[in-house]
This record gives C-alpha cells, sequence and structure tokens, in this order.
C-alpha cells in the first residue's frame, strides 16, 4: 500500500446513543494519532434510539469541544465508506471491549473492506475502566432510578436523568433491555 504523504484523516462512526466515557476515551486517543478526527454520528433508524440524531450530534459536539483536531458530522442514508470517500479519510476507527465485541467488529471490518479495500480499519482499545461500559448499560441503568456520574460526560447524565423523569410521566415504562 502506498505511504500518505496527505494528512490521515480517519471517521470514527457510530450511533452514540449516549456518547459514553469510553467513546470520549477512544476519540481522544484517535485523536492523537490521526491527523483529523471525523466522528460520525449515525441516524441509526433501525435502533430506535433513546435521544435523536440532533441530541446525540449535541451530545458528541459537547464532549470534543476541546480537542482542535476533531469534528462531528451526521451519517444519513449512505454507505460509511461513501462516507469516508466524500471526507477523503483513509481510515475507519472502531473501539474493542470485551471479547465480545470481536465477532460483530470483525464482520464490520471484512464488509467494509470488501466494499472498498482502500479504507483500513483500526481498533482501538479503551483505558481499564471503560472496558465493559456501553451506552445500553448506561441507558437501562439511569431509566432504571441509577446513577451514571463518571460514566459518561456530565451534561449526558443530565439529559438521561431528565428522560428517565419524562419516561416516568408518559408511563411508557420503556426501557430497551430489562435485564437490570
Ligand atoms: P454502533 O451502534 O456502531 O455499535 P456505538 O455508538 O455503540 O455504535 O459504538 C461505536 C464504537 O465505539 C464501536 O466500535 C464500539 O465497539 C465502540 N465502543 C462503545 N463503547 C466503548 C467503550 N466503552 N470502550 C471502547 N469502545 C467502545
Amino acid at each position: 500500500m502506498e505511504k500518505h504523504a496527505s494528512p490521515i484523516i480517519a471517521v470514527y462512526p457510530g450511533s452514540f446513543d449516549p456518547i459514553t466515557n469510553g467513546h470520549v476515551d477512544i476519540i481522544k486517543r484517535a485523536s492523537g494519532i490521526f491527523d483529523r478526527v471525523i466522528i460520525a454520528v449515525a441516524e441509526a433508524l433501525h435502533k430506535n434510539t433513546l435521544f435523536t440524531l440532533k441530541e446525540r450530534l449535541d451530545f458528541v459536539e459537547e464532549a470534543v469541544k476541546d480537542m482542535e483536531n476533531v469534528e462531528v458530522k451526521p451519517l444519513r442514508g449512505k454507505l460509511l465508506v461513501d462516507f469516508c470517500k466524500e471526507v477523503n479519510a483513509s481510515i475507519i476507527v472502531r473501539g474493542l471491549r470485551a471479547v465480545s465485541d470481536f465477532e460483530y467488529e470483525f464482520k464490520l471490518a471484512w464488509i467494509n473492506r470488501r466494499l472498498h479495500g482502500d479504507i483500513e480499519t483500526v481498533f482501538l482499545i479503551p483505558s481499564e475502566e471503560y472496558a465493559y461500559l456501553a451506552s445500553s448499560l448506561v441507558k437501562e441503568i439511569a431509566t432504571l432510578g441509577g446513577r451514571v456520574d463518571g460514566l459518561v460526560p456530565k451534561n449526558v447524565a443530565e439529559a438521561l436523568y431528565r428522560k428517565k423523569e419524562e419516561i416516568k410521566r408518559k408511563g411508557t415504562g420503556e426501557v430497551h433491555e430489562q435485564s437490570l
């Protein structure tokens, strides 16, 4: 493969529903490695997200506002590899937590390579304290009345507590996976 003379641009895609300190850890690592990092916040229509795309974008914006080489964009209605081509990115960054992520991430990396062979997927490992942290876990804890301080940025924790009150008021009891 050719060596890059131009700046290396990486895309970190995800649904970020909501962004957690584990995501922030990966973003910081990527920002230290690549010239530019673009966070692609996926619309993720199939996922029935707790937060709207706009809310998720705002949370990510707030979390990266002091990182100079990081920017945030929505990813809507197109393939990730096409998004990468549009922004001239040659790298896809994904985070790897426990072994459980591996199979899904391997499959994604494989299909993205099939779709566009010039874009490499790079996996980064978070600090140990975030190795088991997942957006789904945080949502479940917060919507059931638990505290999520230290797991997500402060504004996200507050939004989660507000969401819990909203759910309580509506009486839907809507929690994604009730297992806690
Ligand atoms: P997706 O819906 O694409 O899985 P997520 O927002 O859940 O998006 O995650 C985006 C990426 O960040 C994935 O590669 C996921 O494995 C990674 N990730 C999520 N939480 C953590 C964490 N605590 N530490 C490291 N990587 C993480």
